[in-house]
């Protein structure tokens, strides 16, 4: 054991002797009392210590602070201490004993049950966590706090309906709006059972997610590709483009899925005019590959490269680039070819390399759409770009 530990595992003496002197100066007789009482356990723990035995040295520290009013608040820091310090187990065991102890009034028992719950987190077991904060629900001081954790744990062990259940009793509590949370918790349901061909369930679970969230974007896209796989095109178009109005960040999302109910409508006109309509009212949207393809198949190159151009002026995007080099490209002289090739390819590795989606808290940025974002898990915070 180093140096750094040894005075660590000193801690508790040091806030035992401070919490004696204090004693000391108030009452003289107290304080000879407990020094007779600590000398020899006292210098038993040292032995230990310099023994390196610093499991048994802690135990006899903590037994040397007997839990009363005054010195509940030192086991508390002192298991707070230990497991910040990453020593769960040592935490574990000083609010264990604290909890077991009967002296403890109702608010510091309650204080001591969270701490161990926080202890359990830690280690990672959250059944014994979860047991323990179910304790604390409806406490009057810790009850917001304690399902929040069990929130937490309910996401983590993905129990979606305990989780909407623990969110409902928050959103009740009025300080924070917990529907749109609640309704990524159904789509997630939906979701399983879509995976499992249960699509009634699934179905009623999304109109359920959009009754608590009427923005859910989740709930539109997910029925437009359920309504997809039954053929259903024009059910379909309509979850997409309900889309714009919920939240027209996501609107890229749905290029993909209307051009295959147009296409299969065969409606492609309808499609392009809808396209043109949504990029006059929303500037950041860049449905530029379905429109460029569209204008080529039927005007030609020409005006297909001046639609590039244009866009490109107003929104200069890798992917507008590529588009341009690719229209561009064929029309050039062959002694421009190869730097055009250079061009176009440098252009398609940065757009692949390029992440599609970010997290507007974090900024965690990927490829993939997640509707909780790996890193600060927080809901609906991951956009396209
Ligand atoms: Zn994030």
């Amino acid at each position: 054991m180093d140096i750094a530990s040894l005075l660590w595992l000193l801690l508790p003496v040091a806030a035992l002797s401070g919490w004696l002197s204090a004693q000391h100066s108030l009452n003289p007789k107290k304080q000879e009392k407990a020094t007779q009482k600590l000398s020899p356990d006292y210098l038993q723990g040292l032995n230990y210590l310099l023994n390196e035995q610093p499991d048994k040295a802690v135990d006899i520290f903590i037994k040397l602070l007997t839990v009363d009013n005054d010195t509940v608040e030192t086991h508390l820091a002192l298991g707070a201490l230990f497991r910040r310090r990453g020593e769960v187990n040592r935490a574990i065991r000083i609010h264990q004993n604290l909890i077991e102890r009967k002296q403890l009034s109702c608010v510091q028992r309650e204080q001591a049950v969270m701490e161990l719950g926080r202890d359990y987190l830690r280690a990672g077991l959250l059944d014994r966590a979860e047991y323990l904060y179910r304790e604390l629900i409806e406490s009057s001081t810790f009850g917001v706090y304690a399902c929040q954790q069990l929130l937490e744990i309910y996401q983590q062990e993905k129990d979606w309906q305990k989780a909407i259940k623990i969110a409902q009793k928050l959103d009740n509590s009025g300080l924070n709006d917990y529907k749109p949370m609640m309704a990524q918790f159904y789509c997630e349901q939906a979701h399983d059972y879509q995976q499992q061909q249960q699509l009634a369930k699934s179905q009623a679970l999304l109109y359920k997610a959009l009754e608590m969230d009427k923005r859910c974007v989740r709930a539109n896209l997910l029925l437009g590709w359920m309504a997809i796989e039954r053929q259903q095109f024009k059910l379909a178009i309509a979850f997409f483009q309900q889309i714009e109005q919920q939240n027209p960040h996501y609107l890229a999302e749905v290029v993909e899925p209307l051009h295959l109910c147009y296409r299969a409508l065969q409606q492609q006109p309808t499609f392009i005019a809808y396209l043109h309509d949504v990029l006059q009212k929303q500037s950041n949207f860049v449905p530029i590959q379905p429109l460029v393809q569209f204008i080529k198949d039927q005007e030609g190159e020409l005006p297909a490269l001046a639609f590039v151009t244009e866009h490109l002026k107003k929104h200069p995007t890798l992917q507008g680039m590529a588009y341009f080099l690719n229209l561009t490209r064929a029309k050039a002289h062959a002694n421009c070819q190869l730097d055009l090739n250079l061009l176009q390819q440098a252009t398609l590795q940065l757009l692949k390399n390029n992440p599609d989606y970010q997290c507007e808290e974090c900024g965690f940025a990927g490829k993939t759409l997640h509707w909780q974002c790996p890193r600060c898990k927080q809901w609906n915070t991951v956009k396209p770009i």
